[in-house]
């Protein structure tokens, strides 16, 4: 569909006992698949030994009884990945175990490095070697470089050199981190189990899954070291703003979790509230483009008094059917994913609300099948600004060129989505529904402006070249 995508979805768990942790871990997992459909991978440690497993594909796909049985453990990690840099091979996934002068290092991470290429490039120059062409390495490598039997020091000195949007999970020294970047752009909560476990994940959900007391969302720029079911923080820079990325409230994060204390959920509510109070249209019904719509629009609906309408369903048995890149293609894979209730569209004035639009050409096909159903008129509301600029932070988006957003005005924009009216939520509104200051959130992809000086060009790609 078209989306932003987010890069991956990260679980941790720590315990003081030995115990089944691949099978808890693999729960987790599931919780965060929307985060990357591409490989998943399962780490678990106890005294001195690692055991991992890791592939491509879904977490269903990739684990089952027989694989699940040897991952047992006191300290178990586990990662879901959409790539966005390096390509889907095996080798990519992670976690990214290494064997080092300390003993077994393994690590998750969420997000993008943008000084990766300029510290792989470094550390080939003196000798090391890489294994894999994703960004994530430099970390490992860095952190092996610089252990002296100490690996928080090493894993200080390691976060000082890299730079970007990161949210990280590792077990070293036989002990479990979890670490946030200095502006706190990728996500990472914490809680604790029944049984006095501790657990990082990238949402309040996998929480809720393990039954898990939220304990808190760990901080920009902190470090938390979890020794069995103790843990301590250390702040390792407080010197950059907080830029919580905006986009995990508008379509990332699952509706029932809590980013930063706040509800995902009340967040889309009230976005699709504040579109309603702004629009004086006249309407029969407002119906959401499923599932990343429905909040917004039982917001609008209930804001604006309209009946809140399902016009298209979603086939929820679609998986990953293969993507065939043509324009033909994507009219099949659209007809396969959605469908719609003839019924409740013949005559009627649609009010039709969605998460966000980035290339226009679903929303295209969604309005002319609605017209070719019967409806009388369509309008489209967007429950984010338009997307103009690209995501250095690890959300895979479009060339600015494919980015409707930034290349046409929203008039010229409903022409081409067929839309009989366009509006989008404001940046203002957005960020009243989110609730977190302006000053504390990221809102780069809509505004430009970047917490931090960003690269030119970010390819997927830039390691298969060394
Ligand atoms: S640029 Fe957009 S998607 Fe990327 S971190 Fe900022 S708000 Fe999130």
């Amino acid at each position: 569909m078209d989306k932003l995508r987010e890069e991956c979805g990260l679980v941790g768990i720590s315990s003081n006992e030995y115990q089944p942790m691949g099978m808890k871990i693999f729960d987790g997992l599931m919780s965060v698949q929307h985060r990357g459909q591409e490989a998943a991978g399962i780490a678990v440690y106890h005294e001195g030994v690692m055991t991992y497993y890791k592939n491509t594909g879904l977490a269903s796909e990739v684990f089952n009884q027989e694989n699940l049985r040897p991952l047992n453990g006191s300290i178990g990690i586990g990662h879901v990945r959409y790539s966005t840099t390096g390509s889907q091979e095996r080798k990519n996934a992670q976690p990214l175990v290494v064997d080092f002068k300390g003993g077994s290092m393994a690590l998750v991470h969420n997000g993008n490095l943008i000084n990766a290429v300029k510290i792989r490039e470094e550390l080939i120059e003196e000798g090391h070697s890489f294994t894999t062409t994703i960004d994530s390495e430099v970390i490992v490598r860095l952190l092996s470089k610089k252990y002296k039997n100490d690996g928080l020091k090493a894993l200080i000195e390691t976060l000082k050199r890299i730079k970007g949007g990161f949210a990280l999970i590792l077990i070293l020294d036989g002990k479990m981190y979890g670490v946030r970047d200095p502006h706190a752009l990728r996500p990472l909560v914490m809680g604790r189990t029944k049984d006095n476990e501790i657990v990082f994940a990238s949402e309040t959900c996998t929480l809720d899954l393990l039954e898990a007391e939220y304990i808190k969302d760990l901080e920009k720029g902190e470090i938390v070291e979890v020794t069995g079911s103790d843990y301590r923080s250390i702040i390792y820079d407080d010197t950059k703003r907080r830029a919580v990325c905006s986009f995990e409230y508008v379509y990332f994060s699952r509706p029932d979790s809590r980013q930063e204390g706040r509800s995902v959920y009340e967040a889309r509510v009230r976005m699709g509230e504040l579109l309603a109070k702004k629009d004086t249209g006249d309407y029969d019904l407002v119906a959401p483009v499923p599932d990343s719509g429905i909040p917004a629009a039982v917001g609008y609906a209930k804001a604006a008094g309209l009946p809140y309408t399902h016009t298209l369903i979603k086939n929820k048995y679609i998986g990953r059917t293969f993507m065939d890149p043509t324009q033909e293609g994507r009219e099949r894979m659209l007809r396969l994913k959605l469908g719609i209730i003839k019924e409740t569209v013949k005559d009627k004035r649609i009010l039709l609300v969605d998460d966000s639009i980035v290339r226009g050409t679903t929303m295209r096909r969604l309005v002319e099948r609605l017209k070719e159903a019967g409806a009388k008129e369509v309008h489209v509301r967007s429950c984010s600004p338009p997307v103009k600029y690209s995501c250095y932070f690890g959300i895979d988006t479009p060339l600015k060129k494919l980015l409707i957003g930034a290349n046409y005005e929203v008039d010229m924009i409903a022409k081409h989505i067929r839309a009989d009216s366009l509006k989008y939520l404001d940046n203002e509104d957005l960020i009243e529904a989110i609730g977190i200051p302006k000053d504390e959130l990221c809102r780069a992809c809509f505004d430009g402006e970047y917490p931090m000086e960003v690269p030119r060009v970010q390819s997927r790609y830039v390691f298969e070249k060394f």
